[in-house]
């Protein structure tokens, strides 16, 4: 059976020159980065020049590169290290309300422990206005977090503009680049975060590596208490061949990201028109312009997505409905929902998520696909029928 990736948000497979670059640091490079001797030297090094490798593809310093396990603990690290550190400012901390779960669930437990968490709404393509943080923020919140790119809709947000607002009153920003590292420019300088996380695994790296960004001068508590790696901000051995792997993958994707990302964009494209002129009651979730190039997001009215989705599964076809971290939930996507989009029409949505692998033969199999399936699912739907009841009578 033919099978078809469309699920490179969740995550990528690891591209092979990345693998090759990693092999040694597995086998006769082994040795613990933190040991004296040449065995650990030779990790030391390899950690060192991906550190400053990273750095330099990112226009950034090597000390402001923190190695971590991914974006979840970047996320955490960043929203609770830095309310720790500066509880003594403020207690107030502002996101936004479409966050990934690390974001949401760090801020549900500072609120447990006091911090007054305020959740910026977003427009009804997932946006988060300038004005809708200034109306939020006050002099004594401490940190402003909103994410580069959403995961589920592919929102691209105005970082720059909203980590000027948090700047002029006196707050840190922090942004999850999760979803955008290795897609579209991420400017660390130009929009002057000071802190900023990403993920090997979006990028075609291994799983389990990331890195959060903390600017010169920002000083987060330390996340993980131990040795002195990290320069003792994060203990724990260091996982020199997937650090080495990362700032390959990193290479790769910087190096070819406009060629890939126009090839992505016109086969997300011509996806998004076919399923438009062929499938009618469905919505196109988030914004047209400003938006990921690798994602599609539809709601197929009258159908239950998870339906959807294990037809799809069945004919070989991987995507997803809401986000990977959040598909043991039956709930309807907070995105979604925060869009203003209604319960029954987040319910029956699906994100289709393109990457460099994906071929035009690919996307036309998953159009006619989308198309049977979804013609079969309302033809058994009761909320079908009863609209076309209800249309005879109009
Ligand atoms: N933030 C965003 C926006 C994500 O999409 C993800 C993963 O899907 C994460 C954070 C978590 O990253 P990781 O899987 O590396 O923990």
């Amino acid at each position: 059976m033919k099978r078809v990736y469309l699920d490179y948000s969740a995550t990528t497979p690891l591209d092979e020159r990345v693998f090759e670059a990693m092999k040694p640091y597995f086998t006769e490079k082994f040795g613990n980065a933190n040991s004296l001797h040449c065995f650990g030297r030779d990790g030391a090094n390899a950690v060192d020049s991906s550190r400053r490798r990273i750095a330099e593809l990112l226009g950034v310093k090597p000390t402001e590169i923190y190695f971590t396990s991914g974006g979840t603990e970047g996320d955490n690290w960043a929203l609770k290290g830095i309310a720790s550190a500066y509880s003594h400012k403020g207690k107030r901390i502002i996101i936004s309300s479409i966050e990934h779960a690390a974001m949401l669930g760090s801020a549900a437990q500072l609120e447990k422990q006091g911090f007054d968490v305020v959740y910026l709404p977003v427009n009804d393509k997932g946006m988060v206005l300038p004005e809708y943080l200034e109306k939020a923020i006050t002099d004594d919140t401490i940190l402003v977090s909103v994410m580069t790119a959403n995961n589920e809709i592919g929102t691209l947000q105005p970082v720059k503009e909203l980590c000027e607002i948090a700047h002029k009153h006196g707050a840190i920003f922090h942004t999850d680049a999760v979803q955008a590292m290795g897609s579209v420019p991420v400017k660390i300088r130009d929009w002057n975060v000071d802190l900023l996380t990403f993920s090997a695994h979006k990028f075609y790296g291994p799983k389990g590596i990331g890195v959060l960004y903390i600017k010169s001068g920002i000083k987060p508590d330390k996340f993980i208490a131990g040795g002195h790696q990290e320069r003792s901000m994060r203990g724990g051995t260091t996982n020199v061949p997937f650090v080495v792997g990362m700032s390959e993958a990193l290479r790769l994707a910087l190096e070819n990201l406009e060629e890939n990302s126009l090839k992505i964009k016109k086969l997300r494209d011509y996806f998004v028109k076919s399923i438009e002129e062929r499938v009618p009651y469905v919505v196109y979730n988030g914004d047209r312009k400003q938006r990921l190039p690798q994602n599609a997001n539809f709601a197929f009215e009258f159908i239950e997505g998870e339906s959807l989705l294990l037809r799809l599964d069945m004919a070989g076809i991987a995507c997803s409905s809401g986000s990977a971290c959040s598909s043991g939930s039956l709930d309807p996507s907070h995105v979604l929902l925060a869009t203003g989009l209604p319960i029954e029409k987040a319910h029956g949505s699906i994100r289709f998520s393109f990457g460099k692998y994906t071929t035009k033969d690919d996307v036309d199999y998953v159009i006619e696909q989308v198309v049977n399936a979804v013609n079969d699912l309302r033809r058994l739907s009761p909320l079908f029928s009863e609209f076309k009841g209800e249309k005879k009578y109009v």
